[in-house]
């Protein structure tokens, strides 16, 4: 890992200035303010010691795919470092939630009843709810969590009417091989005809265009953090 680092001559704080510099420029070219783009550093495989030079840099926003894996170790880097927000960006089990809601402060895959109703049911017993976004299966794939895109508009107004649930926004995940951006204005449609202000969309490799329609957060793994394994 450090021979690649060597040899394109970067370090976890170049690539983190790198990605943030492509953020502004895709949102000046859209006529936006930079600001208004979080950056998610996606930090799923990676170790503590790869994580530690980014928030020494100043990320604060990170994101993580399973409960686990962020178990193991966000609770001593929340202690070493103030002011972290850890994103789940990954599918949750109904029967995990009580230990999500310990370790992250924003849920992106809300993605179908039992899970609201598991929300409920934790804040029923004084649990503190998440902000939450709802993932949307843009690309309708059979084997990728979210909702399909013509079940959202029923599922927010029962987030709303039903279950008092919050939802600031929509994700998703566009499939491989296919043009993002149709997957980005799809979604941006959608958020825009319910009422939800945010909008999750955009990974290393298109995070610019998703930031070009309208992205408020990007979630960028490999762009910050080298190539995983
Ligand atoms: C891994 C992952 C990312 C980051 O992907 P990169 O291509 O490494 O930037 C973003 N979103 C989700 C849901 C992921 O699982």
């Amino acid at each position: 890992m450090t021979d690649i680092d060597a040899t394109e001559n970067e370090t976890p704080e170049t690539r983190l200035a790198a990605v943030r510099e492509r953020i502004a420029i895709a949102a000046r070219e859209a006529a936006r303010v930079p600001d208004e783009v979080v950056l998610v550093a996606v930090s799923k495989t990676f170790g503590e010691e790869a994580i530690r030079p980014l928030l020494n840099a100043g990320q604060r926003i990170f994101g993580e795919n399973r409960v686990q894996e962020a178990a193991k170790k966000w609770p001593s880097l929340r202690e070493q470092y103030s002011g972290v927000e850890l994103h789940l960006i990954g599918p949750l089990q109904t029967n995990k939630v009580e230990e999500a809601l310990d370790l992250f402060d924003v849920f992106h895959t809300l993605d179908r009843p039992k899970l609201a109703e598991a929300l409920v049911k934790a804040r029923d017993k004084g649990r503190k709810m998440p902000r939450l976004f709802v993932q949307v299966n843009t690309g309708e794939e059979p084997q990728k969590a979210g909702l399909a895109p013509g079940d959202v508009d029923a599922f927010i107004t029962r987030c709303r009417t039903e279950w008092s649930l919050e939802v600031e926004g929509l994700m998703c995940i566009p499939p491989l091989g296919e043009e993002p951006a149709l997957h980005f204005a799809l979604l941006e449609k959608m958020a825009r005809r319910n009422s939800l202000p945010n909008l999750s969309m955009g990974m290393s490799g298109d995070f610019e265009t998703a930031v070009k329609l309208g992205a408020t957060h990007v979630r960028v793994g490999g762009a910050l953090f080298g190539s995983r394994v």
